[in-house]
């Protein structure tokens, strides 16, 4: 049992629609949440109500009938993405709506299904919401997403505790990473640590740096140049029409963009990556001129290879993410299997597609001008933790000059 868990759960769904998607009066929310995050879907549909929404649309998932599907329907189902589904995406974005998901799946929901329907599904998925991501990734409308535990993905995180006690742990290490205590005042404590890391971000844009270089024991040695002009973003963001929001909750990271051909060297993984529902472990990426030359892995070796081979974006990087190694999410000791919380508690780099807002401008560039200016383009993004307790990080200003950015796995300043 949680102390005060209906509180704690209310608190979580204020922090998500408040500070996460920040509803305003009169817009509408396309809200999706997994069925078995009911109770907590609910709380934010009446917390959207609250704010003054004008209509909130729910999409219910269900992970048991999504991977039946993969088990069982017929193969030509994968290969295209249907029209109606294309409709409703098209209604949302005539209204901007707002889009706050919910999701618990578990980390090994298609684990033994044929990666050939998984990646034929996400290609066809991909081309399909191609417009709406890239709205989303634009900040066109305010988005955000927020974990839920389910029994599967608690089980994987708490091996060794019975069912009802894996969920209660993975409830109580959530609700303590997002600064949830049940006292109400979470949306208070959030908006002290935008603060804190929108200082980091104006440092580092300050340093306007051409290049960082990436080393640690385990082995990396990776030279990442910066585009012209990159921006470095954490904390908040703000959508097309000036509304701040939150895009992850919880979120520890300062990222931008690599220039797509300027990464060379190797880059070793420091956590598993969980990948289509695999473990990718004990792996190694190898850059030139920015392309995936070499790919190497302990295990999952294919799925990391399948997973690269999905576009021609996808053998390039679109994300360089700072995060503090001494983080609350790294210093709960906890590997979530859940890249919401893992990539929040390591430095990570991530190869697809780059966020345009990385670099000034970017959100209203076209896709070639995106290319120019050093944004990678895919249907992609995966992101892998680089981060170490001893990872440096060195930035060279373009007059030259190295300042230590990471120092033992932590910021320098
Ligand atoms: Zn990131
Ligand atoms: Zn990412």
């Amino acid at each position: 049992m949680i102390e005060n868990f209906d509180a704690k759960l209310n608190e979580y769904a204020h922090l998500l629609v408040e500070i996460g998607v920040n509803v305003q009066p009169g817009q509408t929310v396309r809200l999706r949440s997994e069925v078995s995050c009911a109770p907590l879907a609910r709380m934010c549909v009446e917390a959207c109500y609250d704010r003054g929404a004008r209509e909130v649309v729910l999409e219910w998932d269900d992970d048991f009938v999504f991977r039946q599907k993969f088990l069982r329907a017929e193969e030509d189902v994968f290969a295209t993405y249907p029209s109606y589904e294309k409709a409703r995406i098209d209604w949302y974005l005539e209204r901007g709506a707002v889009d706050l998901s919910i999701g618990g799946s578990d980390p090994e929901l298609l684990k033994g299904v044929d990666p050939a329907r998984v990646q034929a599904y996400r290609r066809a998925a991909g081309n399909a919401f191609q417009e709406y991501s890239d709205a989303l990734c634009a900040n066109k409308f305010q988005w955000s997403c927020g974990a839920h535990p389910v029994p599967a993905w608690a089980k994987k995180v708490f091996p060794n505790l019975s069912e009802q006690e894996a969920m209660d742990a993975l409830w109580d290490a959530i609700f303590s990473v997002c600064r949830i205590t049940g006292d109400g005042k979470a949306v208070q404590r959030w908006r002290e640590h935008i603060d804190t890391t929108a200082r980091r971000c104006r440092m580092l844009n300050a340093y306007d740096f051409k290049s960082l270089h990436y080393t640690n024991s385990l082995g990396t040695d990776l030279t990442v140049q910066l585009p012209e002009n990159h921006a470095w973003i954490g904390g908040s963001e703000k959508s097309a029409a000036g509304i701040e929001f939150v895009a992850n909750i919880p979120t520890e990271e300062i990222f931008t963009a690599p220039r797509w051909d300027g990464v060379d060297g190797r880059a070793y993984g420091a956590l598993p990556m969980s990948l289509d529902g695999n473990l990718v472990k004990d792996f190694y990426l190898d850059f030139k001129a920015g392309r995936i030359v070499g790919v190497h892995a302990g295990e999952g070796e294919d799925i990391l290879r399948r997973s690269i081979d999905l576009d021609e974006g996808s053998h390039y990087l679109g994300e360089a993410a700072l995060v503090p190694y001494d983080s609350p999410i790294r210093n709960k000791g906890i590997l979530f299997y859940n890249t919401l919380f893992d990539e929040n508690a390591s430095c990570h780099l991530a190869f697809g597609s780059s966020y345009p807002t990385c670099v000034k401008g970017g959100a209203d560039m076209s896709e070639d001008e995106q290319k120019a200016a050093g944004l990678n383009q895919s249907i992609n993004h995966v992101d892998f933790m680089v981060g170490t307790a001893d990872l440096s990080i060195v930035g060279t200003t373009h007059d030259g000059r190295e300042v230590p950015v990471f120092v033992n796995g932590n910021f320098a300043f």
